[in-house]
């Protein structure tokens, strides 16, 4: 049996508030829905893995604060390891920064067309959301920050750079100004930030608000492995660590974390490529009967001119090709995202789709 009224007692009154986050796993040939990387890590990286792995005490608890891990990703971006805090992929960071700072009697804001998770992990820790409307292009729209924040102080705003799903990164300039006028923390969500032209992460200091939030899942192609992670004032880190349940970084994670971060070059090289056929697709996505938008991330974002979505969704999806569909996302009417595959899956997108707009 099923259902709500089965259980032995209600679940939390304002749970109810909360839709599920779900993106359909269908079975084709070509997927290019969840902005994963297109190849595996380097074989290398699984053997070093897999020596690691040999040498670990089973019996024991893995390294609570996992330092190694967090002094070689600080080492990676020239800050202190007392600056960054691991957990079982950004979405638990962003969970535990909702756990500390966020919490009933508080509120974040987001800036709507953007990542759900943001919206959905604050409901759950039981967070106010505040929801603003990004400009016309899809870029964030300071003035309407500046009504969200002034009138009702924030305790944690969201700004995901580059922006899932529309693929823009805010400027410099734009951050600045938002980490000099916020109420509360700024958390920049990098999850695509290697693939962009520039990264908040010299904003971070100690005295400041700015967080940087990171994740293997999608550049270090380790979406298997749940593992991201924050660049934080070291009193942020603290804060983090507290909420975090005990032991909460397995070993075998940690241990493929600190292996990955060997593989830099080749991680470096796959981003290159991702990047280049970024620039294959958007060039071929010109000529096509579609709005696309200019993307710093590893997916683009775009919308069918004279078709609907859900036909051109399912015109793909019988070409064994599976996108995302946003159409259904606010201020997204109309729209699909596609993640940027190896050339083989892209030249199948680009194929399929010229077939469905025909
Ligand atoms: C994919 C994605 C994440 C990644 O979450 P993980 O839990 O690290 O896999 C975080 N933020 C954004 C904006 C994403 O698109």
């Amino acid at each position: 049996m099923s259902g709500a009224g089965s259980l032995p007692v209600a679940p939390r009154d304002d749970l109810a508030l909360v839709e599920g986050y779900h993106s359909p796993q269908v079975d084709v040939e070509v997927r290019l829905n969840t902005n994963e990387a297109p190849l595996p890590p380097p074989a290398g990286f699984v053997d070093a893995l897999a020596d690691e792995v040999r040498s670990i005490a089973f019996n024991r608890y893995p390294d609570r604060a996992a330092r190694e891990l967090c002094a070689a990703l600080a080492e990676l971006h020239g800050v202190r390891a007392e600056q960054i805090f691991a957990a079982n992929g950004s979405n638990e960071v962003i969970q535990c920064l909702l756990l500390a700072f966020g919490g009933p009697g508080r509120a974040a804001a987001v800036f709507e067309p953007t990542y759900l998770l943001h919206t959905h992990i604050a409901k759950i820790t039981g967070t106010e959301v505040l929801t603003g409307r990004r400009s016309e292009d899809l870029s964030l729209d300071l003035a309407e920050f500046e009504r969200i924040n002034s009138a009702h102080r924030p305790a944690v705003t969201f700004i995901c750079s580059p922006n899932n799903p529309t693929g823009r990164s805010e400027s410099r300039e734009v951050i600045e100004a938002v980490a000099a006028r916020a109420a509360g923390l700024v958390v920049v969500d990098e999850a695509y930030g290697q693939f962009a032209h520039w990264s908040a992460l010299p904003l971070v200091s100690d005295e400041g608000r700015v967080v940087v939030v990171r994740t293997f899942s999608k550049t270090w192609s380790m979406a298997a492995n749940r593992l991201g992670y924050v660049v934080a004032p070291a009193g942020v880190v603290s804060v983090l660590e507290d909420v975090a349940l005990p032991y909460h970084l397995d070993a075998i994670k940690q241990a493929a974390g600190r292996v990955a971060l060997r593989f830099r070059a080749e991680m470096e090289a796959r981003i290159a490529g991702v990047v280049e056929e970024r620039g294959r697709i958007a060039a071929r996505l010109s000529e096509l009967d579609v709005q696309t938008w200019p993307s710093d991330a590893n997916f683009i974002l775009l919308r069918p001119l004279h078709r609907g979505a859900k036909e051109v969704w399912s015109g793909l999806v019988e070409r064994s090709v599976l996108v995302r569909d946003c159409s259904e996302w606010p201020g997204l009417e109309g729209c699909l995202r596609v993640t940027v595959g190896t050339p083989e899956e892209n030249g199948r997108f680009l194929t399929a789709l010229t077939e469905v707009l025909d």
